[in-house]
């Protein structure tokens, strides 16, 4: 989607205005390149109608080039599509809150579920799984091990009875207890079928849920249209949760649930680690399909938050290239803080879509840099220029860290790279050109 979007905005260079005429082929590209994130043709049609007529629509913006001003329209146009605001989880006014889970087999209901229960007890609720998959064993045996360790009672009645009788004594249970919120696990089948509907239909009625959510995998492609509307139509769903974020999905899908069901996706899997569930950002998922990582509400929250005054500094700081050995160290410390390096990569600016196995490198890299940094000396954190003129510190340096030359030298050139960066994307912040269109 990324390289099809280049082109699309790179048409643009050397207009003055957005206009009829040339935003033709830039609207073929962002057209192909939807279609290749698979996301379905009626959405796409809809989509690219909006944005031409409001890319034609707009005036003149003072000190933004159209090319940046086409970006804009498509963003917020996107942001629009996938339902503007985050969709908080919906509570009920008396306890138990129901929360129902659908989908297709191996999305990721199981995961999620529990993962859902981990992440309300983090809010102060209380929780009850119920396991309603009973065409494999093996699927209660792994919420009951999820539950355990997210330290959730499971409510299991074995593979006997049916889902609904099922869902009807844990949800007694559950009030028994007096539980906050009961999360249903349910069966699902690889594809559509009616005894599926039938059965959730069932479960349904029984529990009167307050939240219908529907699983989606993030790798669903065209189908994820029709997909959505038909558990809509049929069921009745409130939301979707879009899991296997962390995955190379192109993305298709979570532009399409919204414009088709008009239910917002709400929460989003990133991960297999119980941590791994957030809340639906459409601004971040916009910047993603973008591919500009975060960068474009980067650019919003640092003009945002930043004064003028720290502004000033920080520029001062890149700018006279001070960026050193510590800031460095500071800035990977945090990422680790943050978590798995996996979750944060996708807000690097141009590394919207990274494979799991660039991940690991991305990871290894890290620590390689880190016990390199370690056995600098002070002085030698703070001027980089101390390592790139002296041989003889990069030979000590790799001796203590038990690296070789080579990589101390590819360490101490990164960070004069990472200084031309930085420099760029004050550029961005200043007001300049988007750093996908200046590369
Ligand atoms: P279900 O059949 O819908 O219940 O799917 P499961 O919960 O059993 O998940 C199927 C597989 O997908 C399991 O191997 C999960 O670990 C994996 N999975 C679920 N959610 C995620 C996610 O957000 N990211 C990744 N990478 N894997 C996930
Ligand atoms: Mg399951």
């Amino acid at each position: 989607l990324t390289s099809g979007l280049e082109a699309a905005w790179s048409k643009l260079k050397g207009e003055e205005v957005l206009t009829k005429e040339n935003i033709v082929e830039p609207m073929r590209d962002i057209r192909r390149a939807l279609l290749e994130a698979d996301v379905s043709l009626p959405v796409v049609r809809r989509f690219v109608q909006s944005v031409s007529e409001q890319a034609v629509g707009t005036g003149l913006i003072r000190g933004v080039k159209p090319d940046q001003q086409l970006v804009k329209i498509v963003n917020d146009e996107l942001i629009k599509l996938m339902g503007g605001e985050v969709s908080e989880l919906v509570f009920a006014k008396s306890s138990p809150t129901v929360i129902l889970l659908a989908g297709l087999q191996g999305v990721g209901k199981t995961t999620v579920s529990a993962k859902l229960a981990l992440y309300l007890k983090k809010q102060g609720k209380s929780c009850m799984l119920i396991a309603g998959d009973v065409y494999r064993p093996a699927a209660i045996d792994q919420l009951v091990i999820l539950g355990e360790q997210v330290g959730v009672p499971v409510y299991a009645a074995g593979t006997e009875i049916k889902p609904a009788e099922i869902a009807r004594q844990g949800l007694q249970e559950a009030k028994k207890q007096n539980v906050d919120v009961v999360i249903m696990d349910t069966a699902g089948r690889l594809q559509i079928d009616k005894a599926m509907m039938d059965e959730l239909k069932d479960v349904k009625r029984v529990l009167n849920p307050t939240e219908v959510l529907l699983v989606v995998d993030a790798m669903t492609g065209q189908e994820a249209a029709a997909l959505v509307t038909t558990f809509n139509v049929e069921i009745g769903i409130t939301g979707a949760i879009l899991t296997k974020l962390d995955g190379d999905s192109r993305g298709g899908a979570a532009l399409s649930v919204k414009e088709v069901s008009g239910k917002p996706i709400k929460l989003v899997g990133r991960g297999e680690r119980m941590e791994d569930l957030e809340p639906f950002y459409p601004d971040r998922m916009s910047g993603r399909i973008l591919g500009m990582g975060d960068v474009l509400s980067f650019v919003e929250k640092a003009q945002e938050v930043m004064r003028q005054e720290d502004a000033e500094e920080l520029q001062k700081k890149i700018m006279s290239a001070k960026f050193d050995f510590n800031d460095f160290l500071k800035q990977t410390r945090a990422v680790a803080r943050m978590g798995s390096m996996s979750r944060v990569i996708g807000m690097i600016p141009g590394m919207g879509k990274v494979t799991p196995a660039q991940i690991r490198e991305a990871e290894k890299n890290v620590q390689l840099m880190e016990s390199m940094i370690e056995v600098m000396t002070p002085e030698e954190r703070e001027k980089p220029e101390l390592l790139a003129e002296s041989p003889e510190r990069r030979k000590r340096i790799a001796k203590e860290s038990g690296k070789t030359e080579q990589q101390v030298s590819q360490l101490v050139a990164q960070i004069f790279q990472m200084r031309v960066r930085m420099k760029n994307l004050m550029g961005v912040m200043e007001g300049g050109s988007l750093p996908t269109m200046s590369n």
